[in-house]
């Protein structure tokens, strides 16, 4: 029966020597499973000694251990290693005790050796999981928490201690005690979070913000879910934290862009789209009154091109400040774009209220501006809608508003108006008018007309001004000023403009060719033609198609756009230089020049405008000034010509101020090409003296 048990033990029961060899008195047949080798080999070391069967990796330390036990009498129990017959290596769990005799002298050792080598590698596999799944929570980027239902932190990870800003998780857990309390800056929040996963089980994305331990908020996103007993209690919670300032000031921003124009930071046009909409909803509801009105500078081109788009946004961005200060926190003020402004007025009390608020903005805007350039005269055109009355849809009322302003820009700016109903008319006549300007080049409605320009020494023709007429048939003829602004705002001024030199240049060439005495032929351009085309080209083309030569051809640009100071415009104005056209700067004096850009350009001549010319025999002023232009044209070597004279007291003026040359009414309207044909062979030099 004893022989059967010990058989059958899970192990390998022995009795042994105390000898180096660690012979075996006795092993039972469980010898084979732990060792692989057969009881007889191992019994009195017949094929192999137990100690060399021992890992020699911890031979020693097994030795010692067990020495150790039998000399205090104990009982020991040791895991180590063993190498089976197949070469593998085993764990194996040896208990034994000393046997000792009558003396008390240890003498042999009996015990249990038991393969662990399974258990073994399970708690390895164990170990190694834990570990990694501390890794895992250790080297998170994401916090990771675990609390109590009460809001007590049972774990949390170094990344969740960086997020609240502590130093450590330990250092986490023991400062946040409430975290409801501590933690969230709105402590409904966190009644919310326990709301959510109370019934839901689990939230997922729960955005709020928090204090971090400096008192910095942040804003965090958190996922959690309920840990459940297996009664069915809440145990605890755990979940995830991620830190999401960044993303939300970035969210801010990108709102904040989609609804404020980034220059002035008032609404753009979509947020006030939107208020004007809803404006509207209240409005129809409960009988609230709008007004929609429509802000334009005065001659801000003249400002940005001339000083710099930097002092440009400048102006743009004191302009917003002064609307602002004249409206209520309900109403908005938006810039469309450039030196557009839209004001909406939101519940006012009729338009004696919205003529002060317009009252108000036209005086604010109209404050003098000082920047480092100078001290600077600012003024608006305003334009304004109401409703009902101008209109139902936001829409129109944007547009009566817009048509409004126009209407104030005609009647000389820095003043409002009131939409009506003939601004009405006169806007679909503008419609109108672009789908016919549209066609009239096809049509061949354009004509052009002469100015003769004469020296003021000899009083001889020198040059005839070419300009254009647009004749509508059962319409007649409609003056420049009504169309070219038009036609530069659809781009129609381009082709227009070199079908007027193609037609200019070659009556010029005509004129000679019939023999007359050689003029210059002045041709209008605008500033779109030099942003649009390649102008230089297409001078140098007309030039040949035509045959003139070069030096018969003037081309007149406006002052304020040859004192936009583009590296492009010098190179193109050099350009036409070299080809030998001659430049010259009309409606001279009406800019807001430094007339440093005189230097610079390749300039010929210098056109006095109008308004100077017309009081100088009554105004002090206006004569100075013109003998300053005319003073200033002979310092840089450019000849000076006056413009609409009509008087022969301008004239006589003019004459003994040593201007060059004039042009105006007075010497004669402008006429047709054959009219000047005619004038050349009627017009003697004693009429011009006269
Ligand atoms: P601008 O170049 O300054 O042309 C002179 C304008 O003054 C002409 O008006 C002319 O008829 C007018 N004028 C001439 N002498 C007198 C006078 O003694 N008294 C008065 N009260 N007016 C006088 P117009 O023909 O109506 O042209 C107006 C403006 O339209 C021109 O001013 C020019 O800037 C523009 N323009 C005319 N033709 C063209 C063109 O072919 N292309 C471009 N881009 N602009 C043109
Ligand atoms: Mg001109
Ligand atoms: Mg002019």
């Amino acid at each position: 029966m004893l022989k059967t048990l010990l058989a059958n033990v899970d192990g390998m029961v022995y009795r042994r020597r105390l000898d180096s060899e660690w012979t075996m008195e006795f092993v039972s047949q469980g010898c084979q499973r732990v060792t692989g080798h057969q009881p007889a080999d191992l019994l009195l070391n017949r094929r192999v000694a137990y100690d060399e069967l021992t890992l020699p990796d911890d031979r020693l330390w097994v030795r010692e251990a067990i020495r150790c036990a039998v000399a205090e009498f104990r009982a020991f129990d040791l895991e180590y290693r063993i190498v089976h017959a197949d070469g593998g290596v085993r764990w194996v769990w040896e208990r034994g005790t000393g046997v000792i005799d009558v003396e008390g002298r240890p003498i042999a050792l009996e015990g249990l050796i038991q393969d662990i080598t399974k258990r073994k590698s399970a708690e390895t596999a164990l170990r190694e999981a834990e570990r990694r799944y501390h890794g895992l929570f250790d080297n998170a980027i994401e916090g990771i928490f675990r609390t109590t239902v009460e809001g007590n932190y049972l774990d949390a990870n170094p990344a969740l201690a960086h997020i609240y800003g502590f130093g450590s998780p330990q250092e986490l857990m023991v400062s946040l005690q409430d975290i409801g309390r501590q933690l969230y800056v709105d402590p409904q929040r966190r009644d919310e979070f326990m709301r959510i996963v109370k019934a839901r089980g689990s939230v997922t994305g729960f955005e709020s913000q928090v204090y971090r331990k400096n008192g910095d908020v942040i804003w965090i996103s958190e996922n959690a879910r309920v840990v459940i007993s297996e009664d069915g209690r809440p145990l605890a919670y755990e979940g995830t934290v991620e830190d999401i300032t960044e993303r939300r000031l970035y969210q801010t921003r990108i709102e904040h862009q989609a609804n404020y124009d980034t220059l002035t930071g008032l609404a753009n046009r979509s947020l006030l789209q939107d208020r004007l909409e809803q404006a509207l909803l209240t409005a129809t509801s409960f009988g609230t009154r709008i007004a929609v009105a429509f802000v334009d500078l005065d001659r801000f081109k003249f400002i940005n091109d001339s000083l710099g788009h930097h002092v440009g946004d400048e102006l743009l961005k004191e302009v917003a400040a002064r609307l602002q200060s004249c409206v209520r926190d309900c109403d908005t003020v938006a810039r469309l774009g450039g030196d557009e402004f839209v004001l909406l007025i939101n519940g006012h009390s009729g338009p004696e209220s919205v003529r002060q608020t317009m009252e108000c903005m036209l005086a604010a805007v109209a404050q003098p501006w000082t920047v480092e350039q100078g001290e600077f005269d600012v003024s608006c055109s305003i334009g304004v809608a109401l409703h009902p009355e101008d209109g139902e849809e936001a829409r129109t009322l944007l547009k009566h508003a817009d048509s409004a302003m126009y209407r104030a820009k005609d009647s000389g700016r820095n003043n409002f108006q009131f939409f009506t109903r003939e601004l009405n008319t006169l806007m679909t006549e503008r419609l109108e008018m672009e789908s016919h300007l549209r066609r009239a080049l096809d049509r061949q409605q354009f004509v052009l007309c002469y100015q003769p320009r004469i020296d003021l020494d000899g009083g001889r023709i020198v040059a005839a001004e070419a300009l254009l007429r647009w004749r509508i048939p059962q319409r007649g003829t409609i003056t420049p000023q009504r169309f070219i602004a038009l036609a530069e705002e659809t781009g129609l001024i381009v082709p227009i403009g070199k079908w007027v030199l193609q037609t200019a240049c070659a009556q010029n060439k005509a004129w000679q060719d019939e023999g007359l005495p050689p003029i210059v032929v002045s041709v209008n351009v605008s500033a779109r033609q030099f942003r649009q085309e390649n102008i230089v080209s297409t001078v140098a083309e007309v030039l040949r198609d035509t045959g003139l030569e070069a030096r018969y051809l003037e081309l007149e640009l406006t002052e304020s756009m040859v004192m936009h100071d583009a590296p492009q415009l010098v190179a193109m104005l050099d350009e036409l230089k070299q080809l030998g056209v001659l430049i010259a700067v009309d409606d001279f004096g009406t800019g807001y020049s430094s007339l440093s850009y005189l230097k610079r350009f390749p300039v010929d001549r210098l056109k006095i405008d109008r308004s100077f010319v017309e009081h100088i025999a009554s105004d002090a002023d206006d004569a100075t000034i013109v003998r300053t232009i005319i003073a200033l044209g002979h310092n840089l070597g450019l000849k000076v010509v006056a413009e609409g004279v009509e008087s022969d007291e301008q004239l006589r003026f003019l004459r003994s101020n040593l201007c060059d040359e004039a042009q105006g009414f007075l010497i004669s309207r402008p006429v047709s090409h054959r009219v000047l044909r005619r004038m050349f062979t009627t017009r003697s030099k004693r009429d011009l003296r006269a």
